[in-house]
């Protein structure tokens, strides 16, 4: 018979194997267990759909402590993410889903893409908050697609699209206060959606490589605009939001396996 600890331990110790998928920031493995997969932050930071990339130092552990915190606080408000726990500084042990292949984006204030698209100034509020559905295809340079277009071609499933969709708004009423309490406003974010056991799930990352955040008194860019328009001191900037979010990096770390 198995004794208590070494039912704790083989819960606790996770095997990665086979690397499934390499993106352009983040590694996907599986692992021993079917429905677990092991999110490996890389260091690697890219923009203009991979056309400018660069290592940046320390990054892989920053998002993936951020993303960590991000999830956890929005599990705490009652919505279901994939991640389960940090397992290393640059891993994180998620649920596996079947992800749709869609971007779902809300803005609060103008930036980015709808500026150029529709001729609008950054910075005006958006109000209400404005969403968009973006077609994950780096070829196509992730164009801006409708749920017409989803169903047209099978893309997703409608239903999961709209509960997709009212969670990404969800995600806004949870994090819009996280970050204002923090002086910081959140201007855009992007998010992925996949099932779990037939239940609409966030996939992917929360981190400032996939959101706008300025600074609410000076406007300062944050996040990763700072890359993407050469501002520097990229993720001196993200450890800053996340300090100022409450998060101790090097405690979140220190008590991980440095592998
Ligand atoms: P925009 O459409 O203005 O380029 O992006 C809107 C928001 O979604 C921004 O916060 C941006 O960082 C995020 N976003 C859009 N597409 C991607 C993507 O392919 N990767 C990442 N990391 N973020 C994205």
């Amino acid at each position: 018979m198995q004794s208590f600890d070494q039912v704790v331990n083989e819960t606790l110790i996770m095997k990665k194997l086979e690397e499934l998928y390499s993106g352009k920031a983040k590694s996907v493995f599986s692992t021993d267990q079917e429905d677990r997969y092991i999110l490996h932050f890389r260091d690697d930071t890219s923009a203009f759909d991979g056309k400018k990339v660069e290592q940046l130092d320390r990054k892989g552990m920053v998002n993936n402590v951020f993303n960590g915190f991000i999830m956890q606080r929005l599990e705490e408000a009652g919505i279901a993410t994939h991640f389960e726990r940090l397992l290393s500084p640059q891993e994180a042990l998620v649920k596996r889903l079947d992800m749709m292949p869609i971007e779902c984006v809300v803005r609060n204030i103008a930036a980015g893409s709808i500026c150029r698209r529709l001729g609008i100034t950054e910075g005006i509020d958006l109000e209400p908050p404005t969403f968009e559905l973006f077609l994950k295809n780096d070829d196509l340079g992730d164009p801006m697609i409708n749920e017409y277009h989803i169903a047209s071609f099978g893309w997703a499933n409608v239903d999961d699209v709209a509960r997709a969709r009212e969670l990404t708004f969800a995600v806004n009423e949870v994090l819009k206060p996280l970050f204002l309490e923090a002086d910081m406003l959140l201007v855009d974010y992007k998010l992925e959606f996949g099932l779990y056991q037939g239940e609409v799930v966030l996939g992917d990352e929360f981190t400032p490589d996939g959101c706008r955040l300025w600074d609410v008194n000076t406007r300062e860019k944050l996040d990763k605009d700072r890359f993407r328009q050469d501002l520097g001191n990229v993720i001196e900037s993200y450890e800053q939001v996340g300090r100022r979010l409450g998060i101790d990096f090097d405690a979140a770390v220190g008590a991980l396996p440095a592998v």
